[in-house]
């Protein structure tokens, strides 16, 4: 059986009845369209959260975008990011019309190196966009201190990150506003496309409303500032609202095949060998992904599909280095971490439903590949 990063057909077999009855309970609601089910998973993601807001949107990517306009950037604004993430971040920031600055990650936990914000801020700065990447979140009091400082908006990306902890506290409650992607390979998966925004800011919250509804006030139909469409689907919050009952359960899953890679490649690592996912202090893990990193990637990669394993790499451009970015200026070796961990990072499969004899599979061909290099 070929073995891939990703696979939800498992998690459907085992959950069809009530993926089905989700999508029947909307189809016979009479409402398809911004209803009760994206009403009831607003209020519940939001409970889980504990913030008084969430707004449904799309995608993830127009989460963030929408996340920015809400918190006031715009044409001419500087957000500050990493370049080491998932290009829609970067997009989104495109979206808004504000210029994305980059700072470079660290190299032991590949998140972004906070002491590297002050030096990026410029009087044209608008907001902060940590991104807590591939399942864990960025170090954010010292991204609070500046914000206070500097009077900035702090967005969390916390599309890699559901039910991640920090210090204690969830992703997405630590800035001003948090964006969140439903994509189906996220640790809370739609089956099809989707994304929110949670809030504690209650103006955010009626920004939101309207950005994602053509502008318009719900009841008025009036636009004042133009929006976007940007809803999220009925359907797809009627399967995420089912799913969430379950998150802590898959985050569960997913530590527990982390835990079992990390025994089974132990003694892989060392000294040019293979590197594990390192959790920084006070962090949580829910491993979206499982990036592992070696100096032969390539190598490694090519001879796992003799194995019939096919694996990703999370990510292997940087934004910064994307044609669809030159314009932004930043030369071959600006972000000199970020680089080089490109040429050397690769995800291992990670799914909840993931099966125990595909997670041996995977840590027998690695051991074989590894150690015959
Ligand atoms: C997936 C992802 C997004 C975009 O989400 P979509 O739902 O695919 O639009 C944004 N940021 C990060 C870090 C992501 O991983």
């Amino acid at each position: 059986m070929s073995t891939h990063v990703w696979d939800y057909l498992p998690e459907y077999k085992r959950e069809r009845k009530d993926i089905l009855e989700a999508v029947e309970r909307v189809f016979e609601s009479g409402q398809l369209v911004l209803g009760e089910s994206v009403q009831g998973f607003e209020r519940e993601f939001a409970l889980y959260h504990g913030v008084p807001h969430c707004v449904g949107v799309d995608n993830g990517t127009n989460a963030v975008k929408l996340g920015l306009e809400a918190l006031g950037v715009g044409a001419g604004d500087e957000v500050i990011t990493v370049s080491n993430t998932a290009a829609p971040t970067v997009v989104a920031i495109d979206g808004a019309r504000a210029t994305p600055v980059f700072v470079d990650v660290r190299e032991d936990d590949f998140l972004m190196d906070t002491s590297q914000v002050a030096a990026a801020i410029t009087p044209r700065t608008k907001a902060l966009l940590p991104v807590h990447l591939y399942g864990q979140c960025v170090e954010m009091a010292p991204l609070r201190r500046l914000a206070a400082e500097h009077g900035l908006a702090v967005l969390e990306d916390c599309a890699q990150a559901h039910g991640a902890r920090h210090h204690g506290r969830l992703a997405g409650t630590m800035g001003d506003a948090a964006a969140f992607s439903f994509y189906p390979t996220k640790v809370l998966g739609a089956y099809g496309d989707g994304g929110a925004v949670i809030t504690s800011g209650d103006a955010v919250e009626g920004d939101l409303r309207r950005l994602r509804y053509y502008g318009m006030e719900e009841v008025y139909y009036v636009v004042r500032t133009p929006g976007h469409n940007s809803r999220l689907d009925e359907v797809q919050a009627e399967i995420l609202r089912r799913k969430l009952a379950r998150l802590d359960d898959y985050i569960a899953d997913r530590q527990a095949v982390a835990e079992r890679y990390a025994e089974g490649l132990a003694d892989l690592t060392g000294d040019g060998g293979l590197v594990l996912p390192s959790v920084a202090p006070g962090n949580d893990h829910v491993y979206y992904v499982y990036v592992v990193r070696h100096p032969r990637r390539e190598q490694i990669i090519e001879r796992l599909k003799a194995h019939d394993i096919h694996l990703n790499i999370s990510y292997p451009w940087p934004v910064h280095t994307m044609t669809g970015f030159a314009h932004l200026g930043y030369a071959k070796g600006s972000l000199p971490v970020t680089e080089r961990l490109a040429g050397e990072i690769f995800s291992l499969p990670m799914y909840p439903s993931l099966p125990r004899g595909l997670q041996d599979k995977v840590i027998g061909a690695l051991r074989d590949v590894v150690t015959s290099l």
